[in-house]
């Protein structure tokens, strides 16, 4: 299959991680998978067997050109508010990223944790994941040696694993990023302790 991808969201500040997990299943299948580009590939060239549209943020205008593909495939929370839309097949959302979409050699990204407890008003997360901060990987389903992991979990510390996870962060001696922060509520001490053992520029918490 020849397969495109589009980030709608635009992908110079922060790369798509459902993006790189298509492309990296469709490459183990043997496809061909590239960027999407409206003049290049444009008719009358012959058209994709398959587009992928990601899509984050609901404020993030549509992709705007015509789009030259026997299927086009849409989703993302930007398209299906506040749910997310059909999640990924188990054995694409596992899969290890294709990092290589956006040239990323040295940072890792990635969920260990979905869902949290807090459902603060203005968020998606409990919505979206649930109301329970629950393990949905380890983390050399995103991680093999990067120096940086830039962790994107809602609320780790919230998660009945949050020890076992955290001393897999520490292990990797990788310099961490928690990137929606620490929940200070339910902080203590031996959770301080232990994220203290991180490799971390600062913490903050939410
Ligand atoms: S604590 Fe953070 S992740 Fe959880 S609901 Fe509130 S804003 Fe969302």
């Amino acid at each position: 299959m020849n397969v495109g991808l589009i980030d709608v969201d635009g992908h110079s500040n922060f790369p798509n991680l459902p993006l790189m997990k298509l492309s990296a299943w469709h490459k183990k299948r043997g496809d061909t998978v590239r960027w999407y580009n409206p003049i290049c590939d444009s008719f009358p060239r012959p058209p994709f067997d398959r587009v992928y549209m990601s899509k984050v943020f609901t404020f993030t205008p549509d992709f705007p050109y015509y789009i030259n593909a026997k299927e086009v495939i849409k989703g993302g929370t930007g398209y299906s508010y506040p749910d997310g839309g059909k999640p990924l097949d188990p054995e694409i959302e596992h899969i290890y990223p294709d990092y290589s979409l956006y040239g990323i050699t040295d940072t890792a990204y990635g969920f260990l944790t979905r869902g949290c407890p807090r459902n603060c008003d203005f968020c998606i997360v409990g919505k979206k994941e649930g109301l329970k901060s629950r393990k949905v990987a380890d983390l050399s389903e995103f991680w093999n040696g990067q120096k940086n992991i830039m962790l994107c979990d809602p609320n780790l510390i919230a998660c009945p694993d949050w020890k076992d996870l955290i001393q897999q962060l520490i292990k990797s001696k990788a310099k961490v990023n928690i990137n929606q922060g620490i929940d200070i509520r339910i902080m203590t001490e031996e959770k301080a302790k232990m994220i203290k053992r991180l490799r971390v520029d600062s913490v903050h918490f939410a």
